[in-house]
């Protein structure tokens, strides 16, 4: 208890439900509770949140090995969906620019250098490029009433999402990662261009990784 005090903001200002710190502390069962407290997202206190969350049954551990299991590559961390969404946002750009897109459209493309055909919902556009939710294929089992568009090869040029183990990264970092709803479980490569606490966003994303 008193180590988990001395790492948390100590502001007693009560925006996690609580009044003072004390009484945050007594109730953290998993590092999931940590996010209540909105000062542990930032920057100064990032090394805290790391420590914390090994203090109250950790999901980041620096030391631990996550490997590729496709290609039995190591990698940094694992990306997981940002806070209450479905999966990672992904920043597409189709090869086919002829074909209409729009907001909550549903599609299905290649990305280039993977196998697998993916099934995604279009949650947001800028010229050029969708950000989509995925939606399968996996999660479109039994939904055979869903019409998707095809849209053919595309380039993921990013990703946005959370570091749910292994080592956070800092800005500027090229790091190797794995999406945790990847269904090959295959190591992507990117360079880190924003970190939130553990949000963040990969951009030039590969899947050459050696
Ligand atoms: S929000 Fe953070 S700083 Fe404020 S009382 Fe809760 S634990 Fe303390």
């Amino acid at each position: 208890m008193s180590d988990i005090l001395s790492l948390l903001p100590g502001y007693n200002c009560g925006s996690c439900g609580f009044r003072q710190c004390r009484d945050f502390a007594a109730q953290l069962k998993s590092p999931e509770d940590l996010r209540r407290c909105p000062f542990l997202e930032r920057d100064i206190f990032r090394d805290n949140l790391g420590k914390l969350s090994a203090l109250v049954g950790a999901d980041i551990s620096p030391e631990e090995k996550i490997t590729g299991i496709i290609d039995g590559l190591e990698a940094d961390f694992m990306l997981a969906p940002l806070r209450d969404e479905c999966s990672c946002r992904e920043f597409i750009h189709p090869f086919n620019g002829a074909i209409e897109i729009n907001t909550g459209d549903l599609l299905r493309y290649r990305p280039l250098g993977c196998p697998i055909t993916h099934f995604a919902k279009v949650i947001d556009i800028d010229p050029g490029i969708y950000t989509i939710h995925l939606v399968g294929p996996l999660h479109r089992l039994g939904r055979e009433d869903l019409k998707f568009k095809d849209i053919g090869l595309c380039m993921i040029l990013a990703f946005e999402g959370r570091v749910s183990r292994g080592k956070l990264p800092k800005v500027g970092q090229t790091v190797k990662f794995v999406p945790e709803y990847c269904m090959m479980q295959k190591v992507h490569s990117g360079m880190v261009v924003s970190v939130e606490g553990r949000d963040i966003r990969i951009e030039g994303i590969d899947l050459k990784v050696w």
